[in-house]
């Protein structure tokens, strides 16, 4: 028997670009022009750690400059190449054109098992490999500005800001260089979350839609909702985490590199992350099954399910044995274009990585324009907005001594609407109304046409357009 040959993962986003396009009427050279990779910078260098010189290798990648800066992650993983580090690029371009943020496509790689290195350690390969992108202005608010993805966070951001910073000492806005940083580093309030906080927000748009869900076979809202996550790190535990708890989802399978947990009567998110803080996985957590053959768990009943962890976990050889009906690619590329077609073919809705991951970019561009603004979002309107409710209270206060018995404000009224708001709520609502409205471009191209079967094409077709609109008004 032949075995039928998997894409690679930047096969699989090109033959997911060519179905889109081939539904398209771009002019002759312009498809090719947007599908291809601009540029990739590969990057070795040493670094003493223990006595000795470690050499490590790198990768930024450029995947469309239509639009400046360009932005992506930077992934810290052993698995980390050209092929994904391309693939991943490409799909940033995508997605910012799909949520409208004014950026091109990149993304970054470093190929190390940071679990490996002590903090310090961490630290100095961070800075270095910072300084070889910094210094090709691979990293520079104007140009291109990394954020967190796999196996990198708020610290490694911070250094790499500082790192800019310390390189461009009279650049008033080095701060902007980089987003994903702590608070304190200039960062933005909600970002930590803001993947999984988009996870919740894409699925609540989707149950909006009556005619969406049944095409997946689903009926009413996300509450009571059986979902199964892969990967417990900062996107699905954050999105299993605010959908059972804020909108009555059910988790009954949670896949971790070291096994799988189960239970039909649901886990509890927050214990579960708990465990994995101190024991590093998920083996011996005492109040749901565990199984050693994670990936199997992928298989399992459920509503929705979400992989948040790698890349072409759903591929040819489990696709067809999957059984949820709604599948949201939290993580970037989760399933492969032949898995992709045979859950097509089954009736599997899919919400696309591009689209339903794009809450951390959202807020990282949040971020970036307060960087660039030097002032925290809100503090120039709040207690002017709070002055104004204050005005209509009063006067609804005088309304209320005038009528007596017959009329009076609900109990919590003054205070909810005196408060006016801050940061965190500016970017929640920010996030909340991108991700809506980038859904509606989707579904309307997804409803309108005959010819595209799925939401995926229709993510493409949307972003594909936008992207060829700012080539043609600016020229290639
Ligand atoms: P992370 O490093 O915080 O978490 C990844 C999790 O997956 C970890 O808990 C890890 O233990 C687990 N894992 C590793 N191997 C596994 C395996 N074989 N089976 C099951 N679980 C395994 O990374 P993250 O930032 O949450 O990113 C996850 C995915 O989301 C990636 O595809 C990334 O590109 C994508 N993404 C992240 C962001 C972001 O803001 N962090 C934004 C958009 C997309």
């Amino acid at each position: 028997m032949t075995a039928i040959k998997e894409p690679s993962f930047r096969e699989s986003v090109d033959l997911m670009f060519n179905r889109a396009a081939s539904l398209m009427d771009l002019p002759p050279g312009l498809e090719e022009k947007i599908r291809v990779c601009n540029a990739t910078y590969t990057v070795r260098f040493g670094v003493r750690l223990r006595g000795e010189i470690h050499t490590f290798t790198g990768y930024r990648s450029v995947h469309s400059e239509h639009m400046e800066p360009v932005k992506g992650g930077i992934r810290y993983a052993l698995a980390v190449n050209q092929d994904e580090v391309e693939a991943l690029a490409a799909l940033m371009t995508y997605k910012c054109a799909l949520v409208e943020t004014p950026f091109g496509g990149s993304k970054g790689g470093l190929r190390i098992d940071p679990r490996q290195y002590e903090e310090h350690e961490l630290e100095q390969i961070t800075r270095r490999f910072a300084y070889e992108l910094a210094k090709r202005d691979l990293i520079n608010p104007s140009q291109n500005v990394p954020a967190p993805d796999m196996g990198t966070g708020e610290r490694e951001m911070a250094w790499m800001a500082d790192q800019y910073a310390r390189m461009n000492t009279t650049d008033i806005n080095a701060r902007a260089s980089v987003t994903g940083k702590p608070l304190n580093a200039g960062g933005i309030s909600g970002r930590v979350e803001a993947t999984g906080r988009g996870i919740q927000y894409a699925l609540r748009e989707f149950f909006r839609h009556p005619e969406d869900v049944q095409k997946a076979g689903l009926s009413g809202k996300l509450d009571g909702k059986r979902i199964i996550v892969q990967g417990l790190g900062n996107v699905g535990y954050h999105a299993a985490k605010f959908l059972s708890e804020e909108d009555g989802s059910r988790i009954v399978g949670i896949i971790e590199w070291d096994g799988a947990l189960y239970n039909p009567d649901g886990i509890d998110v927050e214990s579960v992350h708990q465990w994995i803080v101190k024991h590093g996985g998920v083996s011996n957590y005492p109040d749901a099954t565990h199984s050693a053959e994670g990936a199997e768990v992928l298989e399992a009943e459920c509503d929705i399910l979400i992989p948040a962890a790698l890349e072409g976990v759903i591929n040819l050889t489990n696709a067809e044995r999957i059984k949820a009906p709604l599948i949201i690619e939290a993580a970037n590329g989760p399933v492969t274009a032949g898995a992709d077609e045979i859950l097509r073919k089954k009736g599997t809705v899919i919400i696309p990585d591009m689209y339903a991951n794009a809450g951390g970019v959202t807020v990282s561009y949040f971020e970036w324009v307060k960087n660039l603004s030097h002032i925290r979002f809100g503090r120039m309107q709040r207690r002017q907005e709070e002055a104004r409710h204050e005005l209509i209270v009063s006067e609804l206060e005088r309304l209320d001594r005038y009528l007596g018995e017959a009329w009076s404000m609900s109990p919590n009224f003054k205070a909810k609407y005196l408060r006016g708001a801050d940061e965190l709520e500016l970017v929640r609502s920010g996030l909340d109304d991108t991700m809506r409205i980038a859904y509606q471009s989707m579904r309307e191209v997804w409803h309108s046409r005959d010819d595209v079967e799925d939401l995926r094409t229709a993510a493409y077709i949307v972003a594909i357009d936008r992207v060829a609109k700012s080539y043609r008004a600016k020229g290639l």
